[in-house]
């Protein structure tokens, strides 16, 4: 049996215990990226947001399938494209290969299935056709739009009132705002410079919003459990997904709804139409170590703004300095042969701790709290007594759940890795013991230059980098 798990739903406006349709059998839906420049660290926050879901999910005994798209055909793409000069398809490849390396880096799991848009444009066609024979479609000048007066369930997720629609007005634009509340656009009629697919429609092109309802029904069937994105998600887009879904098939489209809330910078959320955004190679020619952005993008919990700060980056960085050298401090010390210090509930009491955290909406800041108070315990019990070999695999185990579930844990060279560094170690013993002061200090002021600090502990010398 899986472990319980409790998520807030948007579309329920409550926190619930989450119960899969198919037992044991977790299937989400996430709006991927629009592959029309690279993502930017907002953009990779709600993705490490799904990245945490599903690695939570896995860890607690359930098996996942994660559709993520990729929106290869829509306002924007097309505009890029022609901007270019060149293929959508050509143009629309280079930022799709730039989002794999962009997720690679920051030790995103991989979904299941990353769908494209231009891929499954008669999916589109048929849920259009069934839209159409009850009654939810009308025909303006070739395009297609979805009357949403026809659907009253409409504005149940995003919270929009109905009675306040205009009558008839539309949007064929992708994205909108709330105060258009009106008829969207399922099919486009063809316009100069934008590519045609020719169908039962008429000529033309998908929407934005027909497309998720395709890609998510086609791979996890007409009702699923969990679909997420980030907060701009909910309305139009989601809205019109379920108006879709739901319009087509007569049955509940998704249980779930989970948003992340945005990443911000001085209060503004990050955008490439506000010009206030970094990308992932912006920070990494700058210097920035990949964990330590992963580890910043994660640690609020994911329905609370981030603020975006580089202050906030170091302090990430520090914490994943923190992480190495407590666990290279653990591999260089030997195994205490008494009882040792670390007492048996701080690791028990930890894997409790972190396992809630998760259960309760993904909450990663205490998590990540938890994990810090365990290294506070190991850190204490290698300054006193030290840890002996059994407890040390708890620890270890400990560990590796932090990194299986958060992967925020950096590696660290196994005791005896850095062979020039124990080495050294060796002689400034020998010198010591030789009362060659001098010697043995000039040996320690060697690894110091390098970085490298030394520690006498009860049980011999230990090293770790930093401070
Ligand atoms: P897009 O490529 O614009 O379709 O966005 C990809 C995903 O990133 C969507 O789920 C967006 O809702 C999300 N997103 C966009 N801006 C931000 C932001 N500033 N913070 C967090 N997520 C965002
Ligand atoms: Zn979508």
């Amino acid at each position: 049996m899986p472990r319980e798990i409790r998520f807030y739903n948007t579309l329920s406006r409550r926190a619930e215990a989450f119960v899969p349709l198919e037992p044991g059998h977790v299937r989400i839906y996430t709006c991927g990226p629009t592959v029309y420049n690279f993502v930017h660290i907002g953009n990779l926050r709600t993705f490490l947001f799904e990245d945490v879901l599903r690695r939570t999910l896995k860890a607690f005994g359930f098996r996942v399938t994660q559709v993520m798209n990729l929106t290869d055909i829509d306002d924007k793409t097309i505009k890029g494209a022609n901007a270019e000069g060149i293929g959508l398809r050509e143009f629309t490849d280079r930022y799709a290969a730039a989002f794999f390396a962009d997720i690679d880096t920051l030790g995103v799991e991989r979904a299941e299935h990353y769908p494209r848009a231009t891929d499954f444009v008669p999916q589109m066609v048929e849920i259009v056709r069934r839209l159409t024979e009850r009654g939810h479609t009308y025909v303006l000048d070739g395009s297609t739009y979805f009357r949403i007066a026809s659907f009253p369930a409409y504005g149940r997720l995003s919270g929009v009132r109905l009675d306040e629609v205009k009558s008839g007005a539309r949007v064929d634009a992708d994205e909108y705002e709330k105060e258009d509340v009106r008829d969207f656009v399922l099919w486009k009629a063809p316009k100069e410079g934008e590519p045609v697919w020719h169908t039962a429609l008429g000529d033309g092109r998908p929407g934005w919003h027909i497309e998720c309802s395709a890609m998510s029904m086609e791979y996890l069937g007409e009702s699923f459990d969990i679909h997420t994105g980030a907060v701009d998600n909910i309305f139009p887009h989601h809205e019109n997904e379920i108006a879709q879904s739901e319009g087509a098939t007569g049955k509940p489209f998704v249980h779930t709804w989970l948003h992340a809330e945005h990443l911000v910078v001085e209060g503004q959320k990050m955008a490439k139409s506000l010009g206030n955004f970094f990308t992932l190679r912006d920070l990494l020619e700058r210097g920035h170590d990949p964990l330590a952005i992963r580890y910043l993008l994660i640690s609020v919990p994911y329905r609370q703004k981030l603020n975006f700060t580089f202050d906030g980056l170091h302090g990430a960085g520090a914490a994943i300095e923190r992480i190495a050298n407590t666990l290279r401090r653990l591999a260089h010390t030997p195994p205490a042969t008494g009882e040792g210090s670390l007492a048996p509930v701080d690791v028990e009491a930890f894997l409790a701790d972190f396992d809630d955290s998760l259960a309760d909406d993904l909450n990663t800041a205490r998590a990540l709290a938890a994990f810090h108070t365990l290294l506070t315990r190991v850190n204490q019990a290698l300054d006193a007594e030290g840890i002996p070999a059994a407890m040390r695999r708890r620890v270890d185990e400990a560990v590796a759940r932090v990194a299986t579930v958060l992967n925020v844990v950096p590696l660290v060279e196994a005791a005896g890795g850095d062979a020039e560094i124990d080495a050294l170690i060796a002689d400034r013993k020998a010198a010591r013991a030789a009362r060659d002061f001098a010697r043995a200090d000039a040996i320690r002021a060697k690894l110091t230059a390098r970085g490298i600090v030394l520690e006498d502990t009860p049980h011999g010398t230990v090293w770790h980098r930093g401070k």
